[in-house]
């Protein structure tokens, strides 16, 4: 008898917890009633992309629809960002940020939204622009949680955040969001969400990295002084290519030699300028850098190990002037926090289904996401799956890649990814919200 009552409380229990997180999962009616829109607005967004720090257009369009929705609303945060506020009775206040950007890649992935848009970028140069990093369907994603959340205010409370950051791909739009009072003007969040959308897991899966989700970057400018002359007098110069070229092959030894075995780095030279004839020996060559790391320790390591091998080598070769090292762009990797990352598995595993919910690897890209971890804001930045999970699975047999974030043939499989990451945000935010 006691053993039967026992099992009865069991039973119980375990219903209370399913309701629990069942109450947290948006029903197919909710998403269904606000998908049409929402996948109307991606395709608008991905017809009309906008640059870093130009996306005037995109960020109103966002700030109209979150208006009609009953957000408070404030454009021009930080540049263009847009912050949307809904207060909903006593409760913490959870944020939810998707980027605005896109970026200079002509589209050929064919689709009959691909984006034509042309564009002048900073320096006056006619670029081609395209979405080719998925933040259209981050804020189509955004839009439709945020009318779901809007129309169910009885099953949460709290203050609803929503952020629309400009200027991601430029590593730039986070800290300006901060600078003009993100956090100051506006509540400030007790927990923050994001997700990015990538063709590394299927659409309809949800990852989840505790820790470490991402790298540390930090972008070099090197320039290395020499002596210029006539290409047929070396005697009478002080050639920068060739120690550009000594300083190039010497810093492969950093990853190899110097960091422990194990640890995660990488030291990628992207552009080698110098010179305009073949019979000029140039007085000056550039070289430009960019460093990922994971480790705090292991990339102050990587840094002086760049700077101690460029001076050397301009020292070696008889450089008449120290090499200038400009450290011009850097951010640091975004932590997940795993107590965090696990109570939102469940609600997530809920929403999508147990299999669904993977625990992934850390990531080698970066995102300026991180300027918001380090203002005392823990989070959750997940990976959304987007690749077509037949196409995935052939590439996985064949050994091959699907294009990937910032390629001209990025095509997320819209569908599944869009309805997956809005479920994913609505368990989440009423999981936190509740
Ligand atoms: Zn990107
Ligand atoms: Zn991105």
């Amino acid at each position: 008898m006691k053993r039967i009552m026992n099992m009865a409380r069991l039973l119980l229990f375990l219903a209370l917890a399913v309701s629990g997180y069942a109450q947290t999962v948006a029903s197919s009616k909710e998403v269904e009633a606000v998908y049409p829109a929402a996948r109307d607005f991606y395709v608008d967004l991905h017809e009309n992309p906008e640059l870093s720090s130009h996306e005037i257009k995109t960020a109103s369009k966002l700030a109209a629809r979150l208006r009609s929705l009953g957000y408070e609303v404030t454009e021009g945060v930080g540049g263009t960002g847009v912050v949307a506020v809904l207060k909903n009775g006593a409760g913490p206040t959870v944020m939810l940020r998707t980027e605005l950007d896109a970026l200079p890649v002509e589209e050929k992935t064919g689709l009959p939204y691909a984006s034509k848009v042309h564009t002048q970028d900073d320096s006056g140069h006619d670029v081609p622009v395209m979405h080719a990093c998925g933040h259209d369907l981050h804020m189509a994603a955004l839009v439709a949680t945020a009318e779901i959340m809007a129309h169910s205010k009885a099953s949460w409370h709290g203050t609803l955040m929503l952020i629309g950051q400009p200027a991601e791909e430029t590593i730039s739009g986070a800290k300006k969001m901060i600078d003009d009072g993100l956090f100051t003007r506006f509540p400030k969040p007790a927990v923050g969400i994001a997700l990015h959308v990538g063709n590394g897991l299927p659409a309809g899966e949800v990852g989840i990295t505790p820790g470490i989700y991402n790298t540390n970057a930090d972008s070099l400018r090197i320039t290395i002084y020499g002596k210029g002359g006539h290409g047929a007098s070396p005697q009478a110069t002080i050639d920068p290519i060739v120690i550009a070229a000594r300083t190039i092959l010497t810093m492969q030894s950093i990853v190899s030699r110097e960091v422990k075995p194990g640890e995660m780095a990488v030291v990628t030279v992207g552009y080698v300028r110098a010179g305009t004839k073949n019979n000029i020996i140039p007085d000056q060559a550039e070289l430009g850098l960019t460093v990922r790391t994971y480790k705090t320790d292991v990339r102050k390591q990587v840094l002086a190990a760049i700077t101690r091998i460029v001076k050397a080598e301009a020292l070696a070769g008889g450089a008449p002037q120290e090499p200038l090292i400009e450290h011009y762009e850097s951010t640091d990797s975004v932590f997940n926090d795993p107590a965090l990352a696990e109570r939102l598995r469940a609600p997530l595993e809920a929403a999508i289904g147990k299999e669904n919910v993977i625990t992934t690897e850390p990531i080698t890209p970066s995102e300026d996401y991180a300027f918001f971890v380090e203002q005392g804001v823990p989070s959750l930045y997940m990976s959304l799956g987007g690749a077509d999970p037949q196409k995935l699975a052939e590439s996985r047999t064949s050994g091959t890649t699907l294009p990937s974030n910032h390629s001209p043939y990025f095509a997320p499989d819209v569908d599944p990814a869009l309805r997956t990451g809005i479920k994913a945000e609505v368990a989440v935010l009423r999981n936190l919200l509740k």
